[in-house]
C-alpha cells in the first residue's frame, strides 16, 4: 500500500509499504478514506520526538472497516468509523478512571523523552514514535486498529468525512482546552494559537457558555479565520503585546482562563536545542508563561500544545501568588466522542470549514511542507488516500 512514510527530520515522503494485517484477535483493518495532518505531526517532521526508523505517520484517520479479528465484536467489515488518535485497552485501572492516554495495554515501556523522568507505562498513540508505542499511522491507505471494541465510533450515513473527522483529535482536544477550565457561564476565555486545535478550542468555549472569546495568533489570515468563522475577538501579538491587550479587554483583570493551544512550537531557540539533544537542560516556554500572566487572579490555565522537555525559570511564583488553577495533558478523546458526534449530528457545531487543503495522500510530501510553514493560507490539510 501507499503510506506518507517519515524517514528523518524534515523528509515525509510517500512510500509503497507492507500492508497491515491483524496481529490481535482484537485488531480490525481500517480502509482509511481521510487523514488529517495535525500540529503534532510537525514534531516529528522537526525532530523534537526522536524517531530512528521508517515510520507511518498518521494519528487523525477515518475509513472503512476491511477486516475484523476473531475477538471484534462491535464492528463488521463495511462499517464507517471515526477512530480516536489514543489507543486504549478499554479495559485497564486507567482505562477504567476515564484515561485513556495513559492506558498501560497500549505502550507498557514507556520512556518518554526525559527518561527516568517520565518513567512508567501508558500512553500508545498511532504514528507517534517508539515513544508512544511504535505503532504504524493512518496517513495510509490501510491501518492496523487494535483494541477495535474500545475507540472507534461509528459515523451516520449523511455525514460526510469531513464533517467528523476532525472527531479523531483537534474537535476534542479544543473541548477538553476548554472542559477542563469547567465554566459556570459568561467567561472570558483567551485561547493562545489560532490553528486547527485553537480554533477548536473557540468553538468549544462558545458551545461551553463563554461570554466572550479572544484569539491571539501572529498569523494573520489565522486570525482572519477565527473572526469569520467562530465570530471572536483577535490580537495579532506582532502587533500588541497581547497581555496589555487581554487586560485593557477585562477591566484590567486579566481573562478568567487562558488556552495554551500553541506548545513548543512558540520558541524556536528552544526546539534547535531540543534537536540537538534530547537532554537539554534550558529552554523558554513563553506563550505558557504569557498565559500565566493574561489569566486574572484565581483564573485557570489549560494547555493543550505539546511540551516535551523540562524547562527552567518556570515561574512558579507568579502561579501561587496569583492562585492559578493548571491543567495540561493530552486529550482524552474518548471520554468526549459521543457527545461530541451528537452536536456534529444535531448541526449545533461546524468542524469542516477550517480545512484549507484537500489533496491526495501522494501529495503528503507537499503537504507537510506548507503547513510547516503556514504556506498558502494553510489551516488544515485532509489528505484522500
Ligand atoms: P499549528 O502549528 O497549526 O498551530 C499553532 C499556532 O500557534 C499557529 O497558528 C501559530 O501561528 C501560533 N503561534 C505561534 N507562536 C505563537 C505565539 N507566541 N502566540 C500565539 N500564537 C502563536 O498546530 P495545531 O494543529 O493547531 O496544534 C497546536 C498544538 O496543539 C501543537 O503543539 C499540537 O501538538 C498540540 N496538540 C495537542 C493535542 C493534545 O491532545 N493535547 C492534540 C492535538 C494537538
Ligand atoms: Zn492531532
Ligand atoms: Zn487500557
Amino acid at each position: 500500500m501507499k503510506a506518507a512514510v517519515f524517514h528523518k527530520p524534515g523528509d515525509i515522503s510517500v512510500d509503497t509499504v507492507q500492508d497491515p494485517i491483524i496481529e490481535h484477535p482484537t485488531d480490525i483493518i481500517l480502509k482509511v478514506t481521510s487523514t488529517a495532518i495535525c500540529g503534532s505531526d510537525l514534531h516529528i517532521y522537526d525532530g523534537f520526538f526522536p524517531q530512528t526508523k521508517d515510520l507511518v505517520m498518521g494519528h487523525e484517520f477515518m475509513g472503512i472497516v476491511q477486516e475484523t479479528g476473531k475477538g471484534v465484536k462491535n464492528f463488521k467489515r463495511g462499517d464507517r468509523i471515526v477512530v480516536p488518535f489514543p489507543i486504549a485497552c478499554g479495559h485497564c485501572f486507567f482505562c477504567s478512571h476515564h484515561l485513556p492516554t495513559a492506558c498501560e495495554n497500549s505502550n507498557p515501556d514507556h520512556y518518554g523523552p526525559q527518561g527516568d523522568m517520565m518513567k512508567g507505562k501508558g500512553g500508545g498513540l498511532f504514528g507517534y514514535t517508539a515513544l508512544y508505542g511504535g505503532y504504524s499511522g493512518g496517513q495510509a491507505e490501510y491501518v492496523r486498529v487494535p483494541y477495535a471494541d474500545f475507540s472507534p465510533r461509528k459515523v451516520p450515513d449523511h455525514l460526510s468525512d469531513e464533517q467528523v473527522l476532525f472527531l479523531t483529535d483537534i474537535f476534542p482536544t479544543g473541548w477538553a482546552a476548554i472542559d477542563w477550565a469547567r465554566l459556570k457561564g459568561g467567561e472570558t476565555v483567551a485561547i493562545f494559537g489560532s490553528g486547527p486545535v485553537g480554533l477548536m478550542a473557540q468553538k468549544a468555549a462558545w458551545l461551553q457558555g463563554a461570554g466572550k472569546v479572544i484569539a491571539i495568533d501572529p498569523l494573520e489570515y489565522r486570525l482572519e479565520r477565527a473572526r469569520t468563522l467562530n465570530k471572536v475577538e483577535t490580537i495579532n501579538p506582532n502587533e500588541v503585546d497581547p497581555i496589555d491587550a487581554i487586560r485593557s479587554m477585562t477591566e484590567g483583570r486579566g481573562a478568567d482562563v487562558c488556552v495554551d493551544a500553541v506548545g513548543t512550537e512558540a520558541d524556536r531557540s528552544f526546539f534547535e536545542k531540543a534537536k540537538a539533544v534530547l537532554n537539554f537542560e534550558k529552554g523558554t516556554v513563553k506563550v505558557m508563561e504569557q498565559c500565566f500572566e493574561a489569566v486574572r487572579r484565581g483564573g485557570i490555565v489549560t494547555v493543550v500544545g505539546v511540551y516535551g522537555s523540562p524547562y527552567d525559570n518556570f515561574p512558579v511564583h507568579r502561579i501561587f501568588d496569583k492562585g492559578i488553577t493548571i491543567q495540561l495533558g493530552q486529550a482524552p478523546v474518548q471520554n468526549y466522542i459521543d457527545q461530541l458526534l451528537q452536536l456534529v449530528t444535531e448541526e449545533k457545531v461546524v468542524l469542516e470549514d477550517i480545512v484549507s487543503h484537500q489533496l491526495p495522500l501522494t501529495e503528503a510530501s507537499y503537504a507537510y511542507d506548507i503547513f510547516k510553514k503556514k504556506e498558502d493560507n494553510c489551516v488544515k490539510v485532509i489528505l484522500k488516500p
